[in-house]
């Protein structure tokens, strides 16, 4: 069967990430967190203070230092997910931290960090068997790929799953919290000039709110199957 590129694009926290990885898991292919590319030039831009503490982004100043971000995603040993390294150290973990999630849709809207980061992601996929996962694969990085995922879930449920995660982890915060940092980073996304979050117009829309990791993955592996065989 022939390998084909998936593109996973969608609101935070509709569980993307595990989503994808667990597709290209099950398929062999490799699974590109695009998400964690923008959090690690956050994390960069705050770390050199180019953010401000009222989260103003000096875009001047993050444009003349993309050319010293090195941002490399490798293949977990375990899970198949992606340890992330920033100039080359382990910053997976760091790029989670809610100052980062706070200031990583304002980094995400400026134009040359994206033309920067698309242009490694289509390196990155150029072999195909990819799943990659993000906001912008269907429309710009890959629209010609050959399987395009939505995926979205109602605010508060994405919510409270987050909450679920973060609390699970020690991260002390509150549902409303979350729900507020979502919707905020949701509606940047959403209303950015560059690159703005929507469906393709050949997405197929994934809306998980009730629906449980496992019966996601029979419906994308079939549909995944009947696309794969179908390429001449
Ligand atoms: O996927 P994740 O929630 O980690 O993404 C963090 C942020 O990175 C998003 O809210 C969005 O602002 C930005 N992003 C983007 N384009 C992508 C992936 C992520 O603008 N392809």
């Amino acid at each position: 069967m022939k390998d084909i590129t998936i593109a996973i694009d969608g609101y935070s926290s509709c569980g993307k990430s595990t989503f994808a990885k667990a597709i290209a898991e099950k398929l062999g292919y490799t699974f590109i967190d695009t998400g964690a590319m923008y959090r690690a030039v956050t994390l960069y831009a705050l770390r050199q203070r180019l953010i401000s503490g009222a989260g103003v982004v000096n875009g001047d100043g993050l444009r003349a230092a993309l050319p010293l971000i090195s941002i490399r995603l490798l293949r977990d040993a375990q899970g198949g997910g992606n340890t992330v390294f920033l100039n080359g150290e382990d910053v997976t973990e760091e790029i989670r931290l809610s100052a980062v999630s706070d200031n990583v849709s304002r980094v995400s809207e400026l134009a040359p960090v994206r033309e920067h980061l698309v242009a490694q992601q289509r390196a990155m996929g150029q072999q195909k068997a990819v799943v990659m996962d993000g906001r912008d694969i269907g429309t710009v990085v890959f629209p010609c790929a050959e399987l395009k995922i939505f995926m979205t879930a109602l605010p508060e449920i994405r919510a409270q799953r987050r909450y679920l995660e973060l609390s699970a982890k020690g991260v002390q915060t509150s549902p409303e919290e979350v729900e507020r940092s979502i919707r905020q980073r949701d509606a940047i996304d959403e209303n950015r000039a560059v690159s703005p979050l929507r469906k393709a117009d050949d997405a197929v829309l994934l809306d998980n709110s009730y629906m449980s990791v496992e019966e996601q993955m029979e419906w994308v592996l079939k549909l995944a199957t009947s696309i794969r065989s179908s390429q001449p």
